[in-house]
């Protein structure tokens, strides 16, 4: 069966090395190689490189690797066309080209830095200190605002949301991310509606927020190659599956990570993040095995554990929370807190170095 999976990040890698390795797997991404996503606010605190050749990780599996931006889905005709015009015509789709920061508030794409453009951050804030205005009050949001604060002293930090910092946390949770951005010195504007980004900083509901590089941290949003390939998807432009990840408009295209809007039973709509979305494609991967063999696709399972958040190099809160994704008042915070989540980031990414010689290896919690 010729099986094409188009996007190598933490989703598209993790189906491709767990797919049964006697079908023909082509990998195609924008880049070559594999980010690590959940770095980025650690590569715009000079982190050297959060990247692994996908020549790497793909060794010795038979997978072949594209390099290649696609631009269409022929959902009908089962082909992926990419920018340069070359065409991969499959049997079975894996759509994983995640998300990235939602830039649509006017002058964020021309006066703002993203995530996405961490190396130019690094770049820009290594050459002189200044004023830096962090926008969002999300866990992006805070662990941006406080790994830079941390690494750039001269850089004074400012948090500008909407709502209050970390509001999905506990009362404890929320407490300690407030002690630790006093602690760095990043000063809060919380009810905070910013309209515009200017050459100058901010243009918000309660005035200017004069700022000399601003970091946009809102929410996530897809690309609009799932709508436009026909795909059924939701009003965020998420592709919608069934229980076993496959789209419930065109069944030879599996969709996974944050394009994926699976529904979670008791939990509901996924949540964008590496901690349902490698989840959410091992077991696409396993289903399309399972269905190639001639055998029935078992029904998605997942449960919701914890929620991660780094405060810097050596602070962070594990906090638990429910089924339903939901907080309960239980958190490890501090330098405990810090080092489990670099665990869980080197889990996700050495899991991929495993599942190459141990394709079945990535384990979750059901
Ligand atoms: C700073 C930061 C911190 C985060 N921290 C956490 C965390 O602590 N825990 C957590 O669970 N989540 C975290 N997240 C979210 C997490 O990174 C995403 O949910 C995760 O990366 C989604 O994985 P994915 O494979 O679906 O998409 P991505 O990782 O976005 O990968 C998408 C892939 O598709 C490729 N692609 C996209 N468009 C095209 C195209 N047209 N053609 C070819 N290739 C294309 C990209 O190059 C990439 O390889 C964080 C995100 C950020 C930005």
């Amino acid at each position: 069966m010729d099986i094409v999976v188009i996007g190598a990040g933490y989703a598209g890698m993790t189906a491709a090395l767990r797919l049964d390795r006697n079908h023909t797997i082509t990998l195609i991404s924008a880049a070559d190689s594999f980010t690590e996503r959940v770095r980025l606010h650690e590569r715009a605190a000079g982190r050297p490189s959060v990247s692994t050749p996908l020549a790497e990780l793909t060794r010795g599996t038979g997978i072949r690797t594209v390099e290649g931006v696609v631009t269409a889905v022929d959902a009908d005709i089962r082909t992926v066309t990419l920018a340069d015009g070359r065409e991969f015509g499959y049997d079975t789709l894996v759509y994983a080209l995640g998300s990235f920061t939602d830039a649509s508030v006017p002058g964020v794409a021309d006066h703002a830095f993203a995530a996405e453009n961490a190396p130019g951050l690094a770049e820009r804030l290594r050459a002189g200190g200044g004023r830096l205005a962090v926008v969002g009050g999300g866990l992006t949001g805070i662990e941006m605002a406080t790994e830079l604060a941390e690494t750039y002293p001269d850089w004074q930090v400012r948090l500008v949301t909407g709502a209050h910092p970390a509001a999905g946390l506990s009362r404890r949770g929320r407490k300690h991310v407030a002690k630790a951005l006093t602690r760095l010195g990043v000063s809060v504007h919380t009810g905070t509606r910013v309209e515009a980004v200017t050459p100058d900083g901010l243009r918000t509901g309660q005035g200017a927020i004069e700022a000399d590089v601003v970091v946009w941290a809102g929410s996530f949003a897809v690309p609009e190659l799932a709508a436009k390939a026909g795909l059924a998807v939701d009003e965020r432009g998420r592709a919608v599956v069934d229980a076993t990840l496959r789209s419930v408009s065109h069944p030879d295209v599996y969709v996974v990570g944050d394009a994926a809007a699976v529904d979670v039973p008791g939990a509901g709509i996924s949540r964008m993040s590496c901690a349902i979305g490698m989840p959410i494609a091992a077991h696409a991967a396993d289903a399309v095995n399972a269905r190639a063999r001639g055998r029935a696709a078992r029904p998605f399972r997942f449960r919701y554990m914890i929620q991660c958040i780094s405060l810097g190099r050596r602070d962070g809160v594990i906090q638990a929370v429910r089924r339903d994704d939901s907080p309960i008042e239980l958190i490890l915070p501090g330098r405990a807190g810090a080092w489990v989540k670099e665990l869980i980031c080197r889990y996700a990414a050495g899991s991929l170095r495993l599942a190459r010689l141990l394709p079945r290896s990535y384990w979750w919690p059901k």
